[in-house]
């Protein structure tokens, strides 16, 4: 490889090359980050998963000192299954609407491109805080690398001062994201002919009853709304995601497993929608199914959680970004990003990155070319800050 400095765009195109959705392996892509980073003269940081199937990597430029900028974005991307996508979703293709397609392009190789690129201007510049990289593996289903990425940061450097992921924003500041939390309930019948409907218990309808329970939740928590916040919905959200169970049309379904998850405003209480379904499930459905057979079960299991993101927590972070972007005012979002990981870590963290949300996870993903070039401009005004602070 050659040191020649590349576009963002350039980088981008490699970046969308590698299959990186959340169930394979990021090693390829985190491989290739390294190397480039080695060509460069920057030494980075594997921080592998249990199984050394994933890593997060984890890379300094600048002096060994306080106050450093951390630029952080998530290498996977969500799958394509099924969606109908006009281009190679893995080819970076760029049509004459000023838009580049591709998986990932937004949500987040964007960002990570622009990072990158930026490299050898990060190392001429005569920077008096350190920039630090953080790129992560599987935000997509749980945020579940970023928690040792997080401890990684508070633990082996000098303390830096801000953390800026680059979810897409439209360039926008965002100081304040909901928590989120994924969970699975397992439901757990007795199977019996499906005329013999006595003999059994079919866990499909107790978990379409869960179901319904869920809802009417959802609906009585809508009522909250957040009295400053300007998220849209403005209020805690539930999704089951997944349903699957059941063994053929004629036997009542021994097994029944939702993956279900719920978004909470920042600064709510963020167990109450697990604690009020636990309790729901042991006072009335439980004893229900048990009152037709025993060996009847429910068990809820979260998978992951997200903390939220509190805006006054980051008002420094904040006034930095806004002076990168040019901007005036802060947003808030109603997803969930790997922001809260680092912010309850102790770090103050923002959300700001290219390409709009709304784009994300969905077939014929883009990014503006404009929204690039916006990023650009944030990290060159982020060197010229750093060359004088
Ligand atoms: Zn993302």
């Amino acid at each position: 490889m050659s040191t020649e400095p590349v576009t963002s765009i350039e980088m981008l195109k490699r970046l969308v090359a590698f299959d990186t959705t959340s169930r394979n392996s990021n090693l390829d892509l985190i491989k290739y980050i390294q190397s480039y980073l080695d060509d460069h003269g920057v030494k980075s940081t594997l921080v592998p998963n249990e199984e050394g199937t994933k890593a997060n990597l984890f890379a300094s430029i600048g002096p060994e000192a306080e106050g450093g900028i951390v630029l952080s974005g998530h290498t996977d991307v969500v799958p394509v299954d099924g969606q109908a996508w006009e281009t190679d979703p893995w080819t970076l293709t760029e049509k004459p609407d000023g838009k580049l397609y591709g998986r990932g392009t937004c949500d987040m190789k964007g960002f990570i491109a622009v990072a990158l690129a930026h490299v050898p201007k990060f190392q001429k510049a005569r920077l008096k805080v350190p920039m630090h990289f953080a790129f992560s593996y599987d935000e997509e289903i749980g945020c579940l690398g970023a928690h040792s990425l997080a401890e990684k940061l508070v633990g082996a450097v000098p303390r830096p001062q801000t953390v800026i992921v680059g979810e897409p924003t439209m360039m926008s500041v965002v100081n304040a994201q909901n928590a989120g939390g994924g969970l699975n309930a397992t439901f757990t019948g007795f199977e019996a002919h499906s005329s013999m409907t006595h003999l059994g218990v079919n866990a499909i309808h107790y978990a379409g009853e869960f179901i319904h329970w869920l809802n009417e939740l959802q609906e009585e928590l809508a009522q909250r709304k957040h009295p400053h916040l300007d998220t849209m919905p403005n209020h805690t959200t539930i999704n089951v995601g997944i349903i699957s169970g059941g063994t053929a049309g004629n036997i009542l379904a021994r097994e029944c497993v939702l993956n279900w998850g719920y978004r909470t405003l920042p600064g709510d209480d963020n167990t109450e929608v697990q604690r009020r379904a636990e309790q729901y499930v042991k006072e009335l459905l439980l004893p229900k199914m048990r009152a037709k057979h025993p060996d009847a079960n429910i068990v809820i299991k979260r998978r992951s959680f997200v903390p939220g993101l509190l805006p006054q927590e980051n008002e420094a972070a904040a006034k930095l970004a806004l002076e990168w972007t040019g901007g005036n005012r802060t947003y808030a979002v109603p997803y969930g990003t790997e922001a809260g990981i680092f912010r309850s870590h102790g770090i103050p963290t923002v959300i700001c990155g290219p390409g709009d949300i709304s784009q994300a996870h969905q077939p014929n993903e883009f990014v503006a070319k404009s929204q690039m070039d916006s990023c650009d401009a944030f990290v060159g005004k982020l060197i010229k800050w750093a060359e004088t602070h």
